[in-house]
Parts: C-alpha cells; structure tokens; sequence
C-alpha cells in the first residue's frame, strides 16, 4: 500500500453502521483520505446527505426504485449516479480507488469484494461472510492480485495489530473473545420465550440488526471463527473462544513460545476501521481511551455450546469445509431474518441452520458457480422448512 498519498477509498455499504463511522473517521482526516464512491441499498436520504458532504466521483443506490430521488438531488452536483445491485459490482474498479471498504451486510458482498480485488484494490474487510462463504476463492485471489485484505472486524484486527512486527513468527493459537451478548449465562428454557427486542439489545456495542441478533445468538463467534481461519491460514483446532463480558481485550494471539499479546482498549469500532484505512500507520484519535486507575474486573469464562448451538455448528461446519459454511451463512441469514419477521423462534434460528447443514448436499471442492447456486438453494430450503415450522 502506498504511503505518502491521499487514498482514495470506496465504501460499499455507506449508510449502515460501519459505513457511518468510518465516514467519521474521514471526516477527521480529510488530509489523508478521499471518498470516491458511496453506496447504500435503500436509505437514499442519508446516502444524498453523506454525498453532498463528502463529494464522491460516484453514487450507487442499489434499489432502483430510489435512483430518480438520488439522481435529482446529486446531479446538480456532478456526483454520476447508478442504481442497481450489479452497478455496486463495477463501480469498485474505477482506476482511482485505492481501497475499498465492504460494509455490505450478509452474502451480497461477496461479489463485488472478488470484483474490487480482481480490479487489484486493497480489501478493508467488513463483511465477514465473504469470507464465510468462500474464503479459500477469495484468499487465493487476493494472493493472486497482491492486494491486502485488512480486516475490520474488531477481533480480526486486534490479531492483525498482534501481528505487526510478527508476522515471521507461526501462530500457536488464537483466543477469540465474545462479549457473551444480552443472552450471556442464561439456558436455552429462558432463550425459549425471548423475544426480537431483547436480542436487539447488545450490551456492550451498537450495531446493525443482523450482527446484533448473530451476537445474542453466538453465530457471530462461528462466523468470526471462520472469517479468521482465512484471515491467518490457521487450522480450526488452533482458534479458541473466549467470553469476556467486559469487551476490553479484543482478542489475542498465543505464539510459539507461549507468550500471548492482546489487544486492548475500549470497545468503538472506529478504532479497527481507522487502523485498516491508514495501515500500516496508527492515525491521532480523540476516541475515549481506558482508565487503568478505575477498579475494572477483567473476566474470561468458556462458551456455553449447550446453550447457544450455533458456534457449534459454525466449528462443525469449519471443519467439513467444502459448501458446508456457505450453507451455514445462507440458512443464517434466511433464519435471522423470519426470527425479525416473528415468523420462528429465537433458538429455532438453531434448528433451520442444523437441517439445512444435515439436508444440502455436499460439495468438497467447490467452485464459486457452486458457492453461488449453494447460496440460492440454501435460501430456499431454509424458507421451505420454515413455513412448515
Ligand atoms: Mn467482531
């Protein structure tokens, strides 16, 4: 990656949570980045806002419906306006962007993160399903392409800055932490009854819906179990989780001689997009920063996998590789969806992932065709088994 330039930066995804705060942080370093390109999928009244502020070259809106709104309010302004989901896929290779971020949420990130990777931009990766869905294709091109894939997940960059100066150096383990969510030490006679507005709220870190409710359900942990094993060509027996309630210590690395590094500090997830964004430099913040000198109780316990069946099934699905995550990801997101809808149960989310694993069939080497039709096919299924529910 270049040093000394403004980069220039794409951000799939502008108007959601991650999206958001990283325009933060570039509106606090204007001197080192540019935005060039924003995306949202239908809020077309906040992507005008963030357009008119920041002045990108270009805007997608992905529904269509919405691009006369977009058109008229930033054409006057000389920003090009596209709509449509395969605009997003090519927008990411114009000649000018550095780096893209993937703040998409779910499987719809997956191809314009190949498309921006193949263009040979940087990867500042937030959709950690890309990598859940098809990581061996997507590690590999990156490879082939030179470019980095920087994580912004706040676990995957805290073993990234772990990994500074280390890179030499085997990793023995990775300790995953898990905040727990709201449903932390509760049984699965209490998950029976919970409803969407108890799993909506996240002790510890405001995001979007889906990942909230993948928190409260510890399908986050597997997806981030699975996102890391890509991320650091680690096996899956080498990635532990633990459940750290205070959200303080990011993850950590073990290495060979048994030191561990972690990496600490309060929970904001401004702090991984910014180490993404100016990687390898560390940018000025004024984010808060920890106080040692209060009394803080720092505490580790293991997941309860009785409980919370997903993260079990994440590793299960690591661990017969092939399709196998990508049927996991695809039932998730159907699952999680219908649980928003009120049309299943909080840990029915469990049971429509589990038969859809047990009932697609399996593909050993799969080819991205094949991740694609998995994909639509998991979707249906899921759907299938849910209306019979
Ligand atoms: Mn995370």
């Amino acid at each position: 990656m270049k040093q000394n330039n403004k980069r220039h930066i794409a951000i799939l995804g502008s108007t959601g949570s991650i999206g958001t705060q990283a325009l933060d942080v570039i509106r606090q370093h204007h001197d080192k980045f540019v935005v060039e390109v924003l995306t949202a999928q239908d809020n077309a009244d906040l992507l005008i806002k963030q357009a008119l502020e920041f002045k990108p070259n270009t805007v997608v809106i992905a529904n269509e419906t919405l691009y006369d709104k977009v058109f008229s309010a930033l054409d006057p302004a000389g920003i090009k306006v596209y709509s449509g989901i395969k605009s997003l896929a090519s927008v990411v290779e114009m000649e000018v962007i550095d780096i893209v971020l993937t703040a998409l949420v779910g499987y719809s990130g997956l191809l314009p993160t190949i498309k921006a990777i193949k263009a040979g931009k940087h990867i500042a990766l937030a959709n950690k399903e890309t990598l859940v869905v098809a990581g061996e294709i997507v590690t590999k091109l990156a490879l082939e392409h030179k470019v980095d894939i920087l994580p912004v997940d706040s676990e995957h960059s805290a073993i990234f800055q772990c990994l500074a100066g280390e890179f030499h150096n085997p990793i023995e383990k990775i300790i995953l932490t898990a905040s727990g969510g709201p449903f932390r030490g509760k049984d699965r006679e209490f998950l029976k009854t919970v409803t969407k507005a108890q799993a909506l709220k996240h002790p510890n870190w405001s995001m979007g819906a889906k990942i909230t409710i993948d928190s409260a359900s510890l399908m986050n942990k597997g997806l981030e179990v699975i996102e890391a094993k890509w991320l650091f060509g680690i096996e899956a027996k080498q990635i532990e989780v633990t459940v750290h309630p205070q959200s303080i210590i990011h993850s950590m690395i073990q290495f060979e001689d048994g030191s561990i590094k972690a990496q600490m500090g309060l929970p904001d997830m401004k702090l991984p997009i910014q180490y993404a964004l100016g990687y390898p430099n560390r940018l000025v913040s004024d984010f808060p920063r920890f106080d040692f000198s209060l009394s803080h109780n720092l505490s580790f316990e293991k997941p309860d996998l009785e409980t919370f069946r997903n993260l079990g099934l994440a590793f299960e699905a690591l661990d017969k590789g092939g399709n196998i995550p990508c049927i996991l990801n695809a039932a998730n997101e159907i699952a999680v969806a219908e649980f928003l809808n009120d049309k299943i149960s909080f840990l029915e989310i469990s049971d429509v992932i589990e038969r859809c694993m047990a009932k697609m069939s399996f593909i050993k080497n799969p080819s991205l065709e094949d991740y694609i039709n998995t994909d639509t096919e998991t979707r249906k299924l899921a759907q299938n088994l849910i209306i019979k529910v």
